[in-house]
């Protein structure tokens, strides 16, 4: 069976496997017990200890012993999203918080400094923004990343850690992460330690850009995205070097506890399976969407990565991992209309669901940005209110049709 020859993407012959083969494959295998070609979901908190237990390491997530210091269906999927994002190992958390929070915490210790990027989730901005400085005493910077002269200029000799997302939520600005990546490594040899670079590349995806290969050293995704991709789990993963992920797995997993339910692991395995299927999907209809809002002339704007006329269009293209990627599923838009006008149109939508998140098989719009509490740091055209849409995997002409059909209906 190929998922027991698969390893790091080689296989039966020299040639390296593909992206899809590869979710189908890696992390998949035999069940020993029953013989089923699918990896069974095992629910037990804990598992027979040996004879004598007196050597073990009750901190220990390498050995089956207890579900939060690791559990079977975690360690497959790891062991795929490792593979996906080139990296030597993965931890998978509760949720994509989980993931930034196991990842600040690890890594950054009272008395340290990280740089991060003005617009990021808004868990991580609180993260670092506000709690950790207030509560563990550490000092944060943040600055515009697209600009990769400011995040340089931020980096001093206590800095541990720079944290970017790309593009980021909600706004899709764009961040050069091999320009973000050079700057840390020279900061590196300035201060002689390590600076940790990790991105949030949750609104990619790996098929869409691998920052390890750009020169990143973590990578963090929210598994509730495009990666579980249905809309019905939680999770979060982290993948580095097998070091990194000890540490993550010794200090949070076990002490923190953020640790994924077996069911949403084996939920997220199942629905990753698909994920190539489901970007090109996504990349397609939204990249669609967007140049049919900008046509329409009734939109203040639209921001889209994959658009020419987006600022970080061209640095947004040097990071797909092949011509066949695209730009993912989310775009920002606000129409030329009012407080009230934004609110008719979702009133008449019937096929884009009214709901936050991304990622899912379905259309999701929220309409953000009047009274966030970030909305001083948006670009002015953000700050009266915007739509961010992630396009789902509906027909791209049931979509279209959906947008027209409520912007006459709401008289727009
Ligand atoms: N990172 C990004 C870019 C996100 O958009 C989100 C959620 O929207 C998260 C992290 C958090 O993920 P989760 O909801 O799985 O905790």
């Amino acid at each position: 069976m190929i998922a027991d020859l698969v390893h790091n993407g080689t296989s039966f012959d020299d040639t390296p496997l593909g992206f899809s083969t590869r979710t189908i494959h890696v992390g998949n295998g035999v069940d020993a017990e029953t013989g089923a070609i699918r990896r069974p979901l095992t629910f037990a908190n804990a598992y027979a200890l040996p004879y004598d237990p007196s050597d073990i390491n009750w901190s220990s997530s390498d050995v089956n012993l207890y579900a939060r210091n690791g559990h079977p269906n975690q360690r497959y999927l790891e062991k795929k999203l490792a593979d996906l994002e080139g990296a030597e190992d993965s931890v998978v958390l509760a949720s994509g918080v989980a993931a930034l929070s196991a990842t600040f915490t690890t890594f950054l210790d009272s008395g340290d400094h990280a740089v991060f990027s003005d617009t990021t989730y808004i868990a991580a901005y609180r993260l670092l923004h506000q709690i950790l400085p207030e509560k563990y005493g550490i000092r944060t910077s943040m600055v515009d990343s697209s600009d990769t002269s400011a995040v340089a200029a931020a980096i001093g000799p206590q800095t541990r850690l720079v944290h970017i997302e790309t593009p980021a939520n909600p706004t899709l600005k764009v961040t050069d992460i091999a320009a973000v990546a050079a700057v840390v490594r020279d900061a590196e040899r300035r201060y002689g330690h390590d600076i940790l670079l990790s991105v949030d590349n949750t609104f990619n995806s790996p098929f869409n850009v691998r920052p390890l290969d750009l020169g990143a050293d973590i990578v963090i995704e929210s598994l509730t995205k495009y990666i579980n991709g249905h809309g019905d789990a939680l999770g979060g993963v982290i993948a580095t070097t097998k070091e990194r992920t000890d540490r993550i797995r010794y200090v949070y997993q076990v002490n923190y506890g953020g640790i994924i339910s077996p069911f949403n692991a084996w939920l997220i395995n199942r629905g990753s399976s698909t994920l190539e299927l489901r970007m090109r999907r996504h990349n397609a209809s939204a990249l669609a969407v967007a140049r049919h809002l900008e046509g329409l002339g009734k939109v203040r704007f639209v921001a889209y990565p994959g658009l020419e006329d987006h600022p970080g269009h061209d640095v947004a293209v040097s990071q797909l991992t092949s011509p066949e990627a695209g730009f993912g599923g989310v775009l920002s838009f606000a129409l030329d209309t009012d407080h009230d006008g934004h609110n008719r149109f979702v009133s008449h939508l019937n096929v884009i669901t009214s709901a936050v998140s991304l990622g899912h098989d379905e259309s999701l719009i929220v309409f953000l940005g009047e009274d966030d509490e970030r909305r001083d740091l948006y670009p002015p055209r953000f700050r009266n209110g915007f739509f961010r849409l992630a396009i789902g995997l509906e027909d791209v002409d049931d979509i279209l049709r959906d947008i027209d059909h409520a912007l006459a209906e709401a008289g727009i």
